[in-house]
């Protein structure tokens, strides 16, 4: 997924490209390392670990230079290593590339390479694009190309990239043509920030703030020549083009953790304010249903759909099975919740009355963009529901909500879920009042989502009593997830969070599925999560319930404040408000985020950087 800054201007470039990556960590943080140039010279450090090492390193041994490029790397091929950490050689030095991606046919480019004599020295499919273009470069220039001129430079790029498979952001230096950066995109996500007498290159814009609010967003199949003054933009098989300069709303840089020890923890606690940014703007009392303004699309046109398809990753997926229920219960459209992985690849039968929504948070998931790519290809109406604006989902969907929830840095996504559970409630109340829901019902649900970020202020009133039960439960390797209809999602949701930053194996289930399978894993060491708040089946759960009791299977029930029978029940119990069926993951997704908070804590786990995991997952 990696991160990937730049710099050329007039500054010291080695700070500004530290602190970009600092920003940028949230994509990645195997390892960090920048080049910095300055005339033919270019000084290249880079570290395993977080950005802050790296920054020590250059503090111990300084580069100098006001050109410069930066790489805070999710590894996908090879090893976790200083060696294989980016910025990467090519040639003799001739060309240092920072790289955004992955490549499929890296192995059999390798093997050309090397039979033209290149030196590999990492196990990254990167290094290879480093070494094609040096080697193109020096075809060009056998070829009798001026070795001083861009164009041959940019010719050796060209031809290089139209050999790459897969997916790419690249920021590259050239050890001979100093003072500029050429960048180029496929798949992967560059911006450039347009100074005064300096540009700035990064994966998404949060590194720009408070230097510049004018960007241009690079397409796929562009690249850009990029020097102080200068941008000039390519496009594959046009030549050049105009660039677009888009003015963006100053991007927060609120990397402040205030009270909190967390970033999860901060944003746990946002969620009343998120909730009522997302509802925000968005009620019309009037005509007692919602309102979207950049949705796009002819109510006439959305009157006609009949099929809704919401295609999602991880989180976004579990908000999205939500967004099934409330839609087909308040609207009456089918819905069909699928992996973007999945879809990606399938070719399931959509009719031009079928809807497609993308939900995510980071709006760069790259299996979701390419599922969104794959039903546009095919004529579909796609829409987004994402957080980051200007994403490139965001940018290329027909239409969208935004969540308006403020930066997510937390990997463990938290308030980006509520968020999405509300746009998608919304959604369904817009949907439903343009086919069946009375006024009154519009009205009703209005109300009760009116509620909800008072709700949530109440619902965290749990977080002692949560606190306590997770140092009981910490030690546990194995845990179940139960939850029935809305609270389905919510038990795969929590399941998720709990393996995600406490690295315990979890698993959701519906909650009368589990005597089907599950049941058998239920002993005194495998502990149950009861989602179980009053409501349509509570009786029915009830008894689920007691099936695990009866096999001695530890029980902690979520529940409705004033349940004293299941107290009786459960060996503990979680209480929160109690809110109407359809309302209920918001409410009770909460304390499932701060059981896994507190039990990642108790075991010493890195809660904001678990392992392995990166905020923003922009490779398939
Ligand atoms: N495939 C490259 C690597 O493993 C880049 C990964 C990334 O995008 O961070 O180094």
């Amino acid at each position: 997924m990696c991160g990937i800054v730049g710099y050329v201007g007039f500054r010291s470039a080695p700070e500004l490209l530290l602190d970009g990556l600092t920003r940028l960590e949230y994509r990645g943080y195997d390892s960090a390392g920048i080049a910095v140039q300055r005339d033919s010279e270019i000084g290249i450090r880079k570290k395993v670990g977080r950005v802050e090492e790296l920054r020590k390193l250059v503090a111990a041994n300084p580069v100098r230079g006001s050109i410069g490029i930066g790489h805070t790397r999710w590894a996908t091929h090879g090893a976790t290593t200083d060696v294989n950490s980016h910025p990467h050689v090519g040639g003799n030095g001739e060309v240092v590339l920072v790289h955004n991606g992955v490549i499929e046919n890296y192995a059999k480019l390798k093997e050309q390479l090397q039979g033209l004599g290149y030196v590999f020295r990492t196990a990254t499919d990167s290094e290879v694009v480093a070494h094609l273009i040096a080697h193109h470069l020096e075809e060009q220039i056998k070829l009798g190309e001026d070795p001083e001129s861009v164009s041959t430079y940019m010719k050796a790029v060209e031809v290089s990239l139209k050999k790459l498979k897969g997916t790419y952001g690249l920021a590259i230096l050239f050890r001979d043509l100093p003072n500029l950066i050429l960048v180029a995109r496929a798949g992967s996500p560059l911006v450039i920030g347009v100074g005064k007498g300096e540009h700035f290159i990064a994966s998404d814009a949060s590194p720009l703030a408070g230097y510049t609010d004018e960007v241009v967003y690079l397409a796929d199949h562009e690249m850009a020549v990029i020097t102080a003054d200068h941008v000039d933009l390519h496009r594959r098989d046009e030549g050049r083009v105009k660039m677009s300069v888009q003015t963006i709303n100053q991007v927060s840089t609120d990397l402040d953790l205030g009270k909190f020890d967390h970033y999860m923890l901060k944003e746990i606690y946002e969620q009343p304010e998120s909730i009522e940014n997302c509802l925000r703007g968005r009620i019309d009392d009037d005509s007692a249903t919602s309102k979207f303004g950049g949705l796009n699309i002819d109510p006439q046109e959305l009157r006609l759909v009949d099929r809704i398809v919401l295609t999602a990753c991880g989180t976004s997926w579990h908000a999205g099975l939500v967004g099934e229920y409330l839609i087909e219960e308040f609207a009456r459209i089918p819905v069909e919740v699928e992996y973007a992985s999945e879809l990606r690849y399938r070719n399931p039968p959509l009719t031009e009355r079928t809807m497609v929504f993308a939900i995510t948070q980071s709006g760069e998931t790259a299996d979701t963009l390419a599922a969104m790519r794959e039903c546009k290809r095919k004529g579909h109406k796609s829409l987004a529901i994402c957080n980051v604006v200007g994403s490139t989902i965001a940018r290329e969907a027909d239409g969208g909500i935004y969540l308006h929830a403020g930066p997510e840095i937390g990997v463990a996504s938290t308030k980006a879920f509520t968020s999405q559970v509300t746009a998608l409630s919304l959604l369904a109340l817009y949907l439903g009042r343009m086919r069946h829901m009375s006024y009154h019902a519009g009205k009703r649900m209005i109300s009760q989502l009116r509620d909800m970020p008072d709700t949530i202020r109440r619902t965290l009133g749990c977080h002692d009593s949560v606190r306590e039960i997770s140092a009981k439960y910490a030690g546990y390797d194995n845990f179940l997830y139960l939850g029935r209809l809305y609270n389905f999602p919510v038990a795969l949701e929590g399941a998720l969070k709990l393996k995600e930053i406490s690295y315990i194996h979890a698993e959701g289930y519906p909650a009368a599925e589990m005597k089907h399978g599950p049941i058998a894993l239920v002993d005194e060491e495998t502990p149950s999560v009861f989602v179980i708040p009053r409501g349509a089946i509570y009786p029915k759960i009830m008894s689920n319930l007691e099936e695990i009791k009866a096999r001695r299977g530890k029980v902690i029930a979520i529940a409705c404040e004033g349940d004293h029978r299941i107290a009786d029940l459960a060996d503990d119990v979680i209480y929160v408000p109690e809110v109407e069926d359809f309302l209920q993951p918001l409410v009770t997704s909460i304390p499932l985020q701060l059981l896994a908070y507190h039990i990642a804590l108790e075991r010493g786990c890195n809660v904001d950087r678990p392992r392995n995991l990166a905020k923003s997952v922009t490779v398939e």
